[in-house]
């Protein structure tokens, strides 16, 4: 999970990292009064999860509350590659000397973390670093022995920052080394971590991204989900803790196993080729290898109140839960379904095989659920959920 700016920085504070105070504000007017709260001159800052905001015209320095309000009025609302800006940061300026450039983040390749450093920060540092890497400086740091006050003053020397950058530097350093281990952090990064010009050394901007692997072990950081920005439906999956991916096409589907799904999904899109319109799937959804009906029903739920959705397939390969637990399942989930009055009104093309394979569809068979076709084969049954799709059943 990616953190804006604002975020990152409420955390850099936390860990004592200087960073300018700011206030978040979602209208002019609220940008105006944030202004007359802090004084004199401000940057706005559109707050949106992408880089370049500056060069996109996302950070503007404004002279005074009524500058803050025109400033906020032409950034709030823009798209900044694909991004709408719905709140900016106004914060106070900051009288720039120099601009550098850190960043601690995880060197898969390597297997081993790094810190990246450079005295040529600032917008321009993709290209400083294509055309002299001389200047970027990659360190190694190994997880064993982490990084304390000494090292981080080598990693700042590494990266050619000046004499009187060092001490303010190297305690920043040392301390963003203690959000990235202690917030389970796979980046952070400063850009630019600048030296002001009286001397010190701040965080300008804040880029975060957080391992959700961690959540487990950091329940603050659920504070930090962006809801708006949330699809309402992968929203609701999420709640009801179902593995489910919303995409953009118009058949619904439901597999056991995160391979069968992203196969079914492939063959979807092969078998939705050939009919007009060319159906697509809408949705990933693995209800995982023990099915029960309550899972099943929500799965069916979720998927069904997708509006794009014209058919379903399900694709069900029977191991460990074998196909009659999950045809008995599939029949409960219907009931589920009515006694929640949310009625099955699509076609569903289920396909079952493997462990009870034969009982599983005896099981379907007997049930006669509305609107529900046996098919033999993946690939059958993927053609015919598409064919369903294409006439808008
Ligand atoms: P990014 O373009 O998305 O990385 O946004 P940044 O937060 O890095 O801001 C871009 C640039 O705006 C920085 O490199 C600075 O040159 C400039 N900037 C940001 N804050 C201030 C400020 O307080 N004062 C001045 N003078 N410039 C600023
Ligand atoms: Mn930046």
């Amino acid at each position: 999970m990616d953190l804006f700016e604002h975020q990152a920085k409420e955390l850099f504070a936390e860990y004592g990292i200087p960073v300018p105070r700011g206030i978040v504000a979602h209208t002019p007017e609220e940008a105006r009064a944030a202004a007359e709260q802090l004084t004199g001159r401000v940057v706005v800052k559109a707050q949106v999860k992408t880089g370049g905001r500056g060069k996109a015209g996302g950070v503007k320095v404004a002279d005074d509350a009524a500058d803050a309000h025109a400033k906020a009025t032409q950034i709030l609302g823009m798209d900044i590659k694909g991004h709408t800006v719905h709140k900016v940061l106004i914060e106070e300026a900051s009288q720039i000397a120099e601009e550098y450039y850190f960043s601690f983040l995880l060197d898969r390749a390597n297997r081993t973390f790094l810190a990246i450093c450079s005295a040529s920060g600032g917008m321009d540092i993709e290209e400083v670093a294509h055309t002299a890497p001389e200047k970027v400086a990659k360190v190694p740091v190994s997880p064993l022995t982490g990084v304390d006050r000494a090292t981080a003053r080598e990693i700042a020397v590494a990266g050619g920052l000046p004499q009187q950058a060092l001490d303010g530097a190297a305690e920043l350093i040392e301390k963003l080394w203690a959000v990235f281990v202690d917030e389970d952090a796979s980046l952070v990064e400063v850009n630019p971590m600048i030296l002001s010009a009286d001397g010190q050394v701040k965080a300008l901007d804040g880029k975060v991204t957080l391992d959700e692997n961690a959540n487990f072990r950091q329940a603050e950081h659920a504070a930090y989900v962006d809801k708006a920005a949330e699809d309402p439906l992968e929203a609701r999956a999420k709640e009801k803790h179902l593995n489910y991916v919303k995409l953009d096409g118009n058949v619904g589907i439901i597999g056991n196993g995160a391979g069968l799904v992203m196969s079914t999904l492939d063959v979807v899109a092969y078998a939705g080729e050939e009919f007009p319109g060319q159906p697509k799937p809408a949705n990933f959804l693995d209800i995982g290898g023990g099915a029960s009906a309550e899972v099943m029903a929500n799965g069916l739920e979720i998927i069904l109140s997708d509006p794009s959705v014209k058919s379903v397939f399900v694709n069900v390969f029977g191991g460990i839960t074998a196909c009659d637990a999950v045809a008995n399942g599939i029949v409960s989930a219907f009931q589920l379904l009515q006694s929640r009055g949310e009625e099955v009104t699509h076609p569903l093309v289920v396909r079952l095989d493997g462990n009870n394979a034969a009982l599983g569809r005896q099981i379907l068979a007997d049930a006669a659920l509305p609107r529900v076709e046996l098919v033999d084969t993946m690939d059958e049954a993927a053609k015919r959920a598409a064919e369903l799709a294409a006439v808008g059943a």
